[in-house]
């Protein structure tokens, strides 16, 4: 039997992480993977590929507004085949890049295999119908996790749509429903919104992106309004039946009355389920907590030496970056290191519609509710000179700090570079800075990451450029 002192089930950014790392901290380690090449959802059907699609929009957008900057373009067309054919370039030369990575770390690759606990320190590999066994020192799940669908709906792959499929779409359909408007529904929705689709949204709650703060689900209900996204706020989907044109979606809208609407396809975007089914749960200590793994603060479930990271764990915001993270601080623990448990208040969210939207810490309203004297301030990107180079002057830069001694609690941006400019709050917040440090530290100009700089002197009305 092979013996590793690390054995990990699941190549995505969670797994395939931790497996370097382990390596470079001296494990022996492999990686079990269903799929026949790595890199898991995040790099197949998640972020990668969405990111692709969302900066060919963007970039579609800008050649639309040519005039503006100066150009005469004539006979602009989406070539989507070929946008298709590009995101599948990127993709592929990723996964190989993974692949690479692991045979310069001597991390041992097993793909195509399906991998399950078989009991503690030993790892079952399934492949073409047949088993065999992993003896390790310490397990990691790095499962992930799939798309949702809503009761009675069922994806047929085709009309009704995930993630997954929705990327393989030969051509940009007339009409797309939306259901769901987290950070999937709200990507797609921009994307296929620019590329000349009619969009809705249809969102059980009384906002899109619920999980922001409130001022940012506002500005961008608003941003894609403008573009003519319509967005159809507590409305309840309680069937979408095919038929030879697409699909009607029926829904309660707010005042409880039926409501009906066609599309050519419609995207199903109500969260994601842990993939914990077949993966030998059953065979460990390990507590489940509303079907997700729980761990303790540096990803050890209840079973001895059995890890669990990224889309599987409980309590995590499922996202790539937290699930490396984890996976780093997972490992750093097996190999003895000094490391500090993960801190998931301290992860920032990165939403990739247009305007783009970058967030970190407590929104106004959770910092209320948990007792804090707030003070908030906000900057508006219309009078940054950067976003006035690029053209792109929507949204602003909320901060929310703590009154008395000015403690960064949250700052919440939507707007140019806002996934990208959420860098410094992120590091500001996680090395306890207050608004005293921020104001004090210098912003190079003209950037879009200076209006971070105003938005930090709003809260006590000391911006100098609005
Ligand atoms: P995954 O990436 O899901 O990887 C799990 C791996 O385990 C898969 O390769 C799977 O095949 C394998 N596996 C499962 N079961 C077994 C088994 N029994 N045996 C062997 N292998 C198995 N996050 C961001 O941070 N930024 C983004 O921009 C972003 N965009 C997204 C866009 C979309 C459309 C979606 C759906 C998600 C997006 N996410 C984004 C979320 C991100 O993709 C996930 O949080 C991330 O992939 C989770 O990583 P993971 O390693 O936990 O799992």
């Amino acid at each position: 039997m092979a013996k590793y002192d690390l054995v990990i089930i699941g190549s995505g950014p969670g797994g395939y992480v931790a497996a370097i790392r382990a390596s470079q901290w001296g494990l022996k380690t492999a990686v079990v993977e269903k799929d026949p090449f790595l890199g898991g959802t995040c790099l197949h059907v998640g972020c990668i590929p969405t990111k692709v699609f969302l900066h060919h929009a963007d970039l579609y957008d800008n050649f639309k507004r040519a005039e503006e900057f100066g150009f005469e373009v004539k006979g602009l067309k989406v070539n989507w085949p070929s946008m298709l054919a590009r995101k599948d370039k990127i993709v592929k030369k990723h996964a190989g890049g993974i692949a690479a990575l692991f045979k310069k770390n001597k991390v041992e690759s097993i793909t195509g295999s399906w991998g399950r606990i078989a009991g503690p320190g030993r790892v079952a590999v399934e492949k073409d119908g047949k088993v065999s066994e992993l003896e390790t020192t310490y397990t990691m799940l790095a499962t992930g996790s799939e798309a949702r669908s809503l009761p009675g709906v069922e994806i047929d792959g085709n009309t009704i749509l995930t993630n997954r499929e929705i990327l393989l779409l030969e051509s940009i359909p007339k009409s797309l429903v939306v259901v769901g408007s987290g950070a999937v529904g709200v990507e797609f929705a921009s994307i296929f919104r620019t590329f000349g689709a009619e969009v809705t949204i249809l969102e059980m709650l009384p906002r899109v992106v619920p999980l922001e703060d409130e001022d940012i689900s506002a500005e961008l209900a608003k941003a894609f309004q403008k573009k003519g996204i319509r967005i159809q706020l507590e409305s309840v989907v309680e069937s979408v039946n095919k038929n030879a044109q697409g699909a009607t979606i029926t829904y309660k809208d707010r005042t409880g009355k039926s409501a009906s609407i066609a599309a050519e396809k419609v995207l199903i975007a109500v969260g994601r389920r842990p993939l914990i089914d077949n993966i030998g749960i059953e065979n460990t200590k390990a507590k489940l907590e509303r079907g997700f793994v729980h761990t303790d603060a540096y990803s050890e479930t209840a079973e001895p030496r059995l890890y669990a990271i990224g889309d599987i764990v409980a309590g995590l915001p499922q996202l790539a970056h937290a699930a490396s993270m984890e996976g780093i601080i997972a490992v750093g623990r097996m190999a003895g290191k000094d490391v500090q448990p993960f801190d998931r208040k301290r992860c920032p969210n990165a939403t990739y519609c247009e305007p783009q939207i970058g967030s970190i810490g407590l929104t106004e309203k959770q910092a209320r509710e948990a007792g804090f004297e707030v003070k908030t301030g906000k900057f508006p990107f219309l009078a940054n000179s950067k976003a006035s180079i690029l053209g792109q002057h929507e949204g602003f830069i909320k901060v929310v700090a703590e009154a008395k001694y000015g403690e960064l609690l949250g700052v919440h941006a939507i707007g140019p570079l806002a996934t990208e400019i959420i860098a410094e709050p992120t590091s500001a917040l996680g090395l306890e800075a207050t608004l005293d440090d921020m104001a004090a530290t210098v912003h190079a100009h003209p950037t879009v990451w200076e209006a971070m700089g105003d938005a930090f002197n709003s809260v006590r009305g000391l911006t100098i450029n609005y």
